[in-house]
């Protein structure tokens, strides 16, 4: 069984792979992800951070007193409102 702990690990590498494919794929990089990969990877990732908040209710950010990193392409429930930054798509 996943536990919560388990759940947030995931989301922050989810977090951070999301953000440095999508700063690959911007410059242009040919190690960039294909979209099919990375909308794949945020469904997933969506599913997760809807896991971990709505069904498990947990309270605070994936990545604790630190927060989501600010050039993140997607970000958790807790650090959410106070940025536009994910409507921001490939
Ligand atoms: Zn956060």
């Amino acid at each position: 069984m996943t536990t919560d702990s388990d759940l947030v690990k995931r989301l922050r590498t989810g977090s951070l792979w999301l953000r440095d494919q999508s700063a690959l794929y911007y410059d242009g990089d040919s190690d960039a992800a294909d979209d099919d990969i990375f909308s794949e990877m945020l469904d997933v990732w969506d599913t997760l951070v809807l896991d971990l908040y709505r069904a498990r209710k947990y309270k605070g950010c994936i990545f604790g007193e630190a927060r989501c990193p600010e050039d993140s392409v997607v970000f958790c429930e807790a650090c959410k409102p106070y940025t536009t930054q994910t409507d921001m798509k490939i």
